[in-house]
């Protein structure tokens, strides 16, 4: 989980919310360590765009509730709410 690593290293963290990726297969059996390919299919997305969490692109999270959501989300909706407000 190379994208959410920096996240887990903040000092005092809120407990993240964070949002399953329906698409996610990393726990079938089939899949072996190196046979994983999480660029293909992150375990994660963002709730409000649907940005997969792959590394390829900034996630943020609300000190308030540990949600997680995309830097892209936190452009569009110009405000840090809460996602599940929506
Ligand atoms: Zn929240």
């Amino acid at each position: 989980m190379e994208a959410a690593s920096h996240i887990k290293s903040i000092k005092n963290v809120t407990e993240l919310q964070l949002v399953d990726n329906p698409a996610w297969c990393g726990d079938k059996e089939s899949i072996k360590g190196d046979k994983y390919d999480d660029l293909q299919c992150a375990r994660f997305i963002c709730p409000v765009v649907g940005l997969e969490m792959n590394g390829r692109h900034r996630f943020c999270f609300l000190r308030s509730c540990g949600c997680v959501f995309s830097e892209r989300a936190l452009k569009e909706i110009k405000a840090e709410v809460c996602h599940k407000v929506f």
